[in-house]
């Protein structure tokens, strides 16, 4: 069957919360992906961060399917080995000491938010976020979310939010109450357009924390799991937080979270506070075990950075060459955006459209930047390739 058939059963059946691109894909592999009609693309957004290790990579596929002919689920009224090796490993490489797996980001960070207010309830509640920000589409991950875009039509929402200003740490002292219980920030936000925070800023955010008594909870959803160039952006931050959240490559595209923080903080969820149905299920532990293996390997991480100099060396010249379109580079590892100047941003959805049929993924974020988010095993042959039709496309806009 082709795109043209898949495309129109899809749109009979599904609820429209999606625009997807014209494509049924039905094939991956490392960052290639294959449609239906037999158009393969180089994939530089990896199921949004997710497939870091690049599509169906041989040993986590292995890992899935041996977990699959041996026990599928239980539910989280047994111990499951491959939960357990998954917990071990994230502790033993953070500065957390326990983990409550669950299934997404959303959830993750739904985990976090209720450890911070049982951890510090009755009187405080309040949790600071970010303008700008992205914490996932549950109704309290929404209200989280610093973004009004997300909230409409969706009101009343779970209260106990507000926003910060970005960039201000006196912003967010301004907003601090009696009832304040913890801050809440991506350590660099990914869906509004791959904007990093400071390090002086993220440091002084720890400063209110400490100076208040409030939690400091890292989304490391999209940050977190090497795509920075460290395993967690937030240890080339000098700043570690109380509650970390994961999820996207965690299962590299199994779907699995997990929210972590230290022994002390942990205490406060006992027995039937807090749980879920398949939150660490095996096949998707077990696919995490894996990533968390060769993401710890040797010169694994290493390689990462490497790269990332090489493709913001890239797309610097790229910047360089056209600054009637892009007027700079951000990011952090293989989380990188180009910003677009204005006139770029009114050709940003035709730049991706049109790199789509040059057969090259990346999308727009925050409606200013085109963000790459590759595998982390990318090629710097693919890193060129891309560069190549970016630069194909930009030329036909000139
Ligand atoms: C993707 C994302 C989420 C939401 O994750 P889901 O798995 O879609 O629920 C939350 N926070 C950040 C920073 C994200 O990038």
């Amino acid at each position: 069957m082709k795109n043209a058939t898949w495309i129109q059963r899809s749109e009979t059946v599904f609820i429209g919360t999606y625009n997807r691109f014209p494509a049924a894909m039905v094939r991956g592999s490392g960052c290639c992906l294959w449609d239906a009609d037999g158009k393969k693309y180089l994939d530089f957004l990896a199921g949004i961060a997710v497939c870091s290790l690049g599509h169906c990579h041989p040993q986590v596929t292995e890992a899935i399917c041996r977990q699959a002919g041996a026990l599928v689920h239980v539910s989280n009224l047994f111990h499951t080995p491959p939960q357990i090796e998954l917990a071990e490993l994230l502790v033993s490489n953070s500065f957390a000491d326990r983990v409550f797996m669950c299934n997404s980001g959303a959830e993750a960070n739904e985990a976090a938010i209720k450890l911070a207010r049982i951890h510090s309830s009755p009187e405080r509640y309040e949790i600071i976020a970010l303008a700008g920000s992205f914490h996932g589409r549950t109704l309290a991950t929404v209200a989280a979310t610093g973004q009004p875009k997300f909230h409409q039509g969706f009101e009343p929402l779970p209260q106990g939010f507000v926003h910060a200003e970005f960039g201000s740490p006196q912003a967010i002292e301004q907003l601090i109450s009696p009832h304040t219980c913890a801050i809440l920030c991506e350590p660099l936000q990914g869906e509004s357009g791959v904007r990093p925070l400071d390090t002086e800023y993220l440091q002084a955010i720890r400063s209110i924390c400490d100076r208040h008594g409030l939690l400091l909870i890292f989304d490391e959803v999209q940050t977190g799991l090497g795509r920075t160039g460290s395993l967690f952006a937030y240890e080339q931050l000098g700043v570690t937080p109380d509650i970390m959240t994961l999820a996207k490559a965690l299962g590299n595209g199994l779907p699995i979270g997990a929210m972590l923080t230290t022994d002390r903080i942990a205490a406060s969820l006992t027995v039937g506070s807090h749980a879920s149905t398949f939150g660490g299920n095996p096949v998707a532990a077990a696919a995490g075990v894996e990533v968390l293996k060769i993401l710890l390997s040797d010169g694994f991480l290493d390689a990462v950075q490497e790269k990332s100099r090489y493709f913001v060396a890239q797309l610097e010249t790229v910047a360089a060459q056209y600054p009637h379109l892009a007027s700079g580079v951000r990011g952090a590892g293989l989380l990188l955006g180009l910003v677009l100047t204005d006139r770029g941003i009114e050709e940003g959805a035709a730049i991706v459209q049109q790199m789509f049929e040059e057969g090259v993924l990346i999308n727009f974020a925050g409606n200013r930047v085109l963000r790459f988010v590759p595998p982390l095993i990318v090629t710097k042959e693919e890193i060129d390739e891309l560069i190549s039709k970016l630069c194909t496309v930009f030329d036909r806009l000139t």
